[in-house]
Formats: C-alpha cells, structure tokens, sequence
C-alpha cells in the first residue's frame, strides 16, 4: 500500500472529470492533479459510441477526449482501470482499488450513470447489450454485423440513434417502446411524431405501446425478444436503452448529501454539503440560478460545463454554473436535432415538420413563458430560445409560430 497526497483528486473517468482536469491547468492551477477512472481508456466522449463510432466513421482515437500524450504534457496523472473504493469526505481521504490510500485537498465526485436494467426472463442470454462504454459499442457493432434483425428495447435517444446507426449499416431494426410514439416522453408527442416518421420512411419497423416480457433464444444466444401483448420479434442481437441511474455507490457512504433526482446534492457553485469536495456531470443535482430550482441533467454539454465550473471554484473562484442545459442528437444523417432546455409545457411550432426544418418552443401553459426549445435545421433560433429561457419571456404564440417574425425583437 502505498500513500500520496494531491492538491486536486477528480474521480471517475467520463469527461466532467476530464474537462475539470483542463480547465484546473487552463484557469492557471500548478497544484497536483490526480485523475482516477476505472475504464480500461482514457476519457472520451460517448455521443459518438451509438452515431458515427458506432457506425465505423469515426475512430476510437477520433472520440478520445485528448490524445495519450496531452495528460502527461498538462502534468495530469491519469490512472485508468483503477476504481476509488472508499471516500472518507470529512477526512479528506480516498481508498483506491490498487490498495494506495491518496490524501487530497479538493476532490471532483464525477462517477456519472449506470444504465438502468430491466428485469425479464432470460436477461443474461449473449447478444443482449446496454451501450454505455466503448467496449459495448465494439460488441454491439460486432454483433450486428454477424445478425440480420436488431431489436432496440426503449423509443429514446439510445433506442432509436442506434436504430438509424445499425439501419444505415445494413441491419433490419426493430424498435418496441412503452411509449405510444418515439421520444414522447421528452419532447412530446408531436415532436416525437416527427422522428418516429423519419425513421420509419428509412424502413425502421417501431412498436408503441409495448412492455418486453421475455427474451428467448437457443445455445446461449438471443433469438427472439416477446412482448407482454405476445409480439414475438426476431432478434440476432438486442440493445436496451431504458435510461441511466446516477452512480452514487461511492457519495452514499460517504455521507454526501443526496438530492430528489437520486444525485449528489450540490450548491451553485456545484460544491456538495461537504466543503472542498464539488461534483459534476450525470451525478450532479445542482441549485440552477438562471431555472430558479434544482437540476440533474445528463447530457454531454452539461458534463463538459460543469467540469469546467467545479474546476473554476476548486481554484478559488466564486462562479454559479449558469449554462443553460444544451443537447444534441443525430439519427444516422437523416435528421439532426438541438434542444435547450430543460422545460415543459403547450408546443408552439416555428417553421415546417413537412420540411424538416422547423424550432418546437415548449411554453408554460399558466405564464406563457418560453422553458425549452428543440430545433431540427433552424439552429439560429436556439440563441433567442435561450434569451427566451433566461428572461423568462412570454411571446405572443402567434408570432413566435411565425417564421416572418424576428425573433430578436419578441
Ligand atoms: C451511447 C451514448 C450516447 C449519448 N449521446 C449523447 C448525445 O448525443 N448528446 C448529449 O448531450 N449527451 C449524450 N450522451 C450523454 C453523455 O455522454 C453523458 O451525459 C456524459 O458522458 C456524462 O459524463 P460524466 O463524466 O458525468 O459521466 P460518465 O461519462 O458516466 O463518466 C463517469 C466515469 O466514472 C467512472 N467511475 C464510476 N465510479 C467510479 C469509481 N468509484 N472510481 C473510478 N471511476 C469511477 C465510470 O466508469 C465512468 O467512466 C450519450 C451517452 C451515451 C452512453
């Protein structure tokens, strides 16, 4: 056993610990800085694991956060397959999994998600994935490769992404959903109509209104997946999208401070109720300013801001993080979506469905106020979304819908 101290230790290895790790050197920090992380890579970015990685046109190293020789350049000590296994927050100590015990003086909790896993009959057949790692992404590539039919289990962004990725490939996919139409359940109905059409136009068979009741299959391997309505679907291989549950195995015992969304409990400034110790990423349910409540989000943007904020303040600097939330999504290169948000309420359309070329405003349906903003292909409007957003502005519906207003003057 052996036992170091460090200024900054940063746990988990996804990219909110990647992007504080930059930024910590970037802001002008010359203290140590140790990274721990227990996936075989280094930090890279996941997007791209069910889109253009997934689909072989980009490359492992094209996905890496930076190249091999960046940490050791920026005096970063990177340690990879290697796990924190215990946090003592008051004490200022972590245990790690290669028995070293590392006294710090500011830490980043940065464990992310783990995917949420369902329980049917014959779960643990071969050929049945959870897409969260690039390991999985190269098994599900190599699997897809080798079957004629894929079955997605779940209509949201892993689901149909890695529907579009695998059809484009070649593959006949299946998607079955509890949801009546593709991404209902974050962008609403209509919205979600919109990409359920594309995807069915490029010849993707989708299932709403299903529950998956058993997988069945023979030596060892998935043959087919059977619905609680008795749909039996032909699958050589299976990805399950059914969303992620924040990694909170280490903050629980340490007695961190959790919050409603499941996450650890943080200020602002993304401090967590134990000073010095912050957190970020898909863990982190922090006190939103510019939203006036508490926030857990987990996308890639939010990772990466948050990094860059737990690093500011870990310096010294007293910064609130008031990004609004941002995501992206592409379905193979048939459509592309951004949205700002997070936010509910009446759908308000700009711009034409037919087209593909349109912004959907989600607006309050008491004060009117605009909350969030999906655009296929009429990114311009995101910047006004986000005045929008932070303003708290409540447009006239009509002129919002028409694409003659200028948006700057609402
Ligand atoms: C397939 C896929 C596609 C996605 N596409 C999009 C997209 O298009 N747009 C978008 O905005 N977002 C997307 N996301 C979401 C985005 O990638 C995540 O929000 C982001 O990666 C979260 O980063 P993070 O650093 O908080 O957590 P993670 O990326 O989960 O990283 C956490 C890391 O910590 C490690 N860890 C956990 N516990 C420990 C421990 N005790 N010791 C050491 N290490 C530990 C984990 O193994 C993991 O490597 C996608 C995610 C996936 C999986």
């Amino acid at each position: 056993m052996a036992e170091r101290s460090v200024h900054h230790l940063l746990i988990g290895g996804g990219l909110a610990a990647a992007n504080c790790a930059r930024w910590l050197r970037e802001a002008g920090g010359e203290g140590s800085i140790l990274l721990v992380g227990r996936e075989n890579d280094p930090p890279y970015n996941r997007p791209p694991l069910s889109k253009s990685y997934l689909g072989g046109k980009e490359s492992r190293e094209e996905i890496l956060f930076r190249p091999d020789e960046w940490w050791g350049e920026q005096k970063i000590d990177l340690l990879t397959r290697t796990s924190v296994t215990k946090l003592d927050a008051e004490g200022r100590r972590a245990k790690l999994s290669n028995g070293d015990e590392v006294a710090f003086d500011k830490a980043l909790l940065a464990t992310g998600a783990n995917v949420r896993r369902l329980r049917a009959e014959h779960a643990d057949l071969d050929g049945i994935h959870y897409l969260r790692t690039m390991p999985t992404s190269d098994a599900i590539a190599r699997d897809a490769s080798d079957a004629e039919h894929v079955v997605m289990i779940g209509g949201s962004y892993i689901g149909c992404e890695v529907a579009a990725t695998l059809t484009a490939r070649g593959n006949k996919c299946t998607i079955v959903m509890q949801e009546d139409v593709t991404f209902e359940r974050v962008y609403g109905a209509e919205v979600g109509g919109f990409f359920q059409r594309v995807l069915e136009e490029h010849g993707i068979e989708i299932h709403g209104a299903e529950s998956l009741a058993r997988f069945e299959g023979s030596d060892g391997r998935v043959t087919h997946v059977v619905t609680e309505s008795g749909l039996s679907l032909e699958a050589g291989c299976v990805v399950i999208g059914a969303g992620v549950i924040p990694d909170v195995t280490l903050a629980k015992p340490a007695g961190l401070d959790l919050g409603e969304t499941g996450g650890v409990a943080c200020s602002s400034r993304l401090e967590t109720s134990v000073p010095g110790i912050y957190a970020a990423g898909d863990i982190c349910d922090y006190d939103s300013v510019v939203h006036g409540r508490r926030l857990r989000i987990e996308h890639w943007d939010v990772a990466f801001n948050q990094g860059k904020t737990a690093a500011l303040n870990m310096l010294g600097q007293d910064v609130a993080h008031e990004e609004i939330p941002y995501f992206f999504s592409d379905l193979a290169d048939w459509a592309s979506s951004e949205y700002v948000g997070p936010g509910s309420g009446d759908t308000v359309i700009r711009g034409s469905m037919h087209d593909a070329e349109f912004t959907a405003f989600y607006v309050a349906s008491d004060s009117g106020a605009v909350t969030a903003a999906l655009t296929v292909g009429r990114s311009d409007d995101l910047e006004h979304a986000r005045r929008f957003i932070k303003e708290k502005t409540a447009p006239d519906r009509e002129k919002l819908a028409d694409v003659g207003t200028d948006l700057g003057e609402l």
